[in-house]
């Protein structure tokens, strides 16, 4: 069987002003605005991006620009993971419901997936946001390390 994994790592470094996707279900999106209205301040310093709903009610509601992006259930959380594979996406916070099932469960398993595996800063819940939003290294730039894309490209043509 070939080797499945990237053979080295390259550094990747996350800008002073972060991309920040903002993703909740359903039964979460009161929690997100909660959340976003207390670090509405911290929030209006980064670029935000979000899936549809999310998106266009944090806008709405808070006055935040963000992003709108494809609504979750038809393709919002596949176009974020695709950000995160381009390096596009530096955080992502993602308040998802584990009391439903999601007729796009595949996708956001896709996306938990990508996120782990470039790397991606993920909070999926307001006290881990809380976190993640505080962290010094939020205004700052942040060395980190991704696996290195053309490595598994060799890696799969031996
Ligand atoms: P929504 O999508 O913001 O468009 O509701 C979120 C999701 O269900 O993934």
């Amino acid at each position: 069987m070939s080797e499945i994994r990237p053979r080295r790592d390259v550094r990747r470094t996350l800008p002073p002003q972060k991309r920040i996707a903002l993703i909740a279900h359903d039964g979460k999106k009161d929690e997100m605005l909660d959340w976003a209205g207390r670090w509405q301040a911290t929030l209006a310093r980064h670029q935000l991006v979000g899936t549809g709903t999310t998106a266009t009610r944090i806008a709405r509601q808070l006055g935040l620009e963000v992003e709108p992006l494809m609504s979750g259930p038809l393709g919002g959380d596949q176009q974020i993971g695709a950000r995160i594979a381009e390096q596009g996406l530096d955080l992502l916070i993602f308040f998802w419901d584990p009391f439903s099932p999601q007729p796009h469960d595949p996708d956001v398993k896709a996306l938990l997936r990508l996120a782990a595996l470039w790397n991606i800063p993920v909070a999926c819940n307001p006290a881990s946001a809380d976190f993640l939003i505080s962290s010094p290294w939020l205004d700052q730039d942040y060395e980190m390390t991704i696996p290195d894309a053309k490595a598994w490209v060799s890696t799969r043509n031996n």
